[in-house]
Formats: structure tokens, C-alpha cells, sequence
């Protein structure tokens, strides 16, 4: 299965591991490639964000980091949340909606702070608890901390989940005028219109709870 461990340590031991015909194999779900499931190390090889398995921590505790005949993770696809970097708005941000994450730009050069300062400021309230977590699109998401592991799709959900915060708690004279002008969509966040007409995408602020229809 995986014999990362023979090719790349000939002759060595390996962390007191070997795979035997009774291991249990986890397929990983970035890379398709092996890893024998662990139970005792302390490495999580599952996402808590979404249950789904990942390998780039366990091969980066074991200190590998390629193989030539195995899939492997670089290890920045599944990391603690506060050792990852945030470059751009989510494409999920605000249920997609760029108008809504093109005013969350701006919002934020206005600040002066970069997208990294913003969500390491929202991961520092989440932290403290100051934030509802019942909207987190994430499994277990009363078990996640700073430091806990998630995959590359868990991450963007959480950070679109801070953008959603950080908008909310913004007070209207901040935003830019045209967008502080807009009326709150009924429906809010949950809007389905704004997924097909961008005219109402646009007129509507709909970064906002629901007054009506199903989430109200
Ligand atoms: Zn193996
Ligand atoms: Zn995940
Ligand atoms: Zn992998
Ligand atoms: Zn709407």
C-alpha cells in the first residue's frame, strides 16, 4: 500500500511504523493516494470541518514530503487554522454574490488592513467565543479552534463565514454610498434571486438575517 516508508528510509526504521497485511488504509481525498490509518499519534488524517480524509498532516509528522510513485499532500493543504493564509475573498463568499464580496473589498482597503489582518481578527473573536456559530458551515463546529486541522474547501467555508460576520458588524456609514443606500433583501442571505437576476443582486443588500420566507 503505502510504501513511501521503504523508498524513501531504505533499511530505517520508521517512527516504530510499518504497515502489515492487517492495516487499515484511509484513502485521501486531495491526492487519492494511501496513508495507514493511526489512531494513537496525534495526528488528525480527518477533517473536523467535514469528516472527509486528508494526508498532507500525517506525511508532514512523519517527515515526508514527495514520493515519486506515491500521491502525497504538501502538508498547506490541511493545516491548523492559524497557520494558514487567506489571499482572496472566497468564490463562495456572501452565496457567491460578487457584488456583495466586491463592496467586502472595499470595505476592507478602506480599513487600511489587508484580508489576512481582517480574518486573523475574526479567527481571534471565533476564539473568544464572541460569535454565534450556529450559521458555521462546518461539521463539529462547536469543536473547532485555532489550532485545529481543516482541508482547503473547510477553510474558505470558514473564512466566508467571518466575511459574513465582518459585513454584519459593520455599521452602514462605513460601506461605500451606493451600497450603504440599498435596502435589506427580505430573504437575506438567503435569497435565491440573487443567484439569477443580478439587477436585484445588486439593488439589494443581502448580507442580512431573512425577514421572511424559510430562515426568517
Ligand atoms: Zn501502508
Ligand atoms: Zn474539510
Ligand atoms: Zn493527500
Ligand atoms: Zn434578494
Amino acid at each position: 500500500m503505502c510504501l513511501i516508508v521503504q523508498l524513501y528510509h531504505p533499511g530505517t526504521e520508521f517512527s516504530g511504523f510499518h504497515c502489515n497485511r492487517n492495516t487499515i488504509h484511509l484513502q485521501c481525498q486531495a491526492c487519492g493516494g494511501m496513508m495507514p490509518s493511526r489512531v494513537d499519534i496525534g495526528v488528525p488524517q480527518h477533517c473536523l470541518g467535514c469528516d472527509r480524509v486528508f494526508c498532507g498532516a500525517y506525511w508532514h509528522a512523519q517527515g515526508v514530503s514527495r514520493s515519486d510513485s506515491h500521491s502525497i499532500c504538501n502538508h498547506d493543504n490541511f493545516e491548523p487554522i492559524s497557520e494558514r493564509a487567506v489571499s482572496r475573498i472566497p468564490f463562495l463568499a456572501h452565496e457567491k454574490n460578487r457584488h456583495e464580496q466586491d463592496i467586502t473589498e472595499r470595505c476592507i482597503r478602506q480599513t487600511g488592513k489587508t484580508l489576512q489582518d481582517v480574518i486573523s481578527d475574526w479567527i481571534g473573536k471565533l476564539s473568544n467565543r464572541e460569535i454565534d456559530r450556529t450559521r458555521m458551515p462546518l461539521n463539529h463546529a462547536e469543536m473547532i479552534t485555532v489550532g485545529t486541522h481543516v482541508c482547503n474547501d473547510c477553510y474558505e467555508k470558514l473564512i466566508s463565514f467571518l466575511l459574513y460576520w465582518f459585513r454584519i458588524s459593520m455599521p452602514k456609514y462605513l460601506l461605500p454610498p451606493e451600497a450603504a443606500n440599498r435596502e435589506d433583501c427580505w430573504y437575506g442571505y438567503a435569497c435565491r434571486t440573487q443567484h439569477h437576476n443580478e439587477d436585484h443582486a445588486r439593488k439589494r443588500n443581502h448580507v442580512c438575517r431573512p425577514t421572511r420566507g424559510n430562515h426568517a
